[in-house]
């Protein structure tokens, strides 16, 4: 007997957002003027979506991604300083797992990309040295603190995470 589609329960909730929100709390600070938007915090897949914003130039991170991570520019530029692309507005971008480089910003208008980064981001200094990472986890511990220190409550994040 054919299970009825609507029955099936255990969906979970879907998610719809203005990516890019008139409420400027929602824009988690990362480092100085560098911004995350959240968007899905998936703690069950162990990734994320996010906006990332910059205002500013120069060199953000030099990272490992043991994971894949797909990227859309929506606003600006940016590029790797191990590859002779850039990604520009408009652009997608694969990260294929175990890429290391350096995330560089040049142009000094506003850069916005959507990423959704599978696994974690392991930050590593110019000796190869480790010197942290980011997972969904660590994400969403970075929401709820500054989710609460603006006054929307550690719980507003609750509803990007699946
Ligand atoms: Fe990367």
């Amino acid at each position: 007997m054919p299970i009825p589609l609507h029955s099936l329960s255990h969906a979970v909730p879907d998610l719809v957002t203005a990516a890019i929100p008139n409420d400027e709390r929602l824009w988690v600070p990362q480092a100085t003027n560098v911004w995350f938007r959240p968007l899905l915090l998936d703690a069950t897949g162990g990734s994320w979506v996010n906006l990332l914003r910059v205002r500013k130039t120069g060199v953000l991170s030099r990272h490992r991604h043991p994971a894949p991570v797909h990227g859309y520019v929506i606003k600006g530029s940016w590029r790797y300083l191990e590859h002779n692309w850039v990604a520009r507005e408009g652009d997608y971008v694969f990260e294929p797992p175990g890429e290391v480089h350096t995330l560089v910003v040049e142009n000094d208008a506003e850069m916005i990309t959507l990423f959704h980064v599978f696994g974690a981001l392991i930050y590593y200094g110019d000796q190869d040295q480790p010197l942290g990472h980011d997972d969904v986890h660590t994400k969403i511990e970075m929401c709820r603190r500054h989710f609460a220190s603006v006054g929307l409550g550690e719980d507003y994040v609750t509803q990007f995470v699946r």
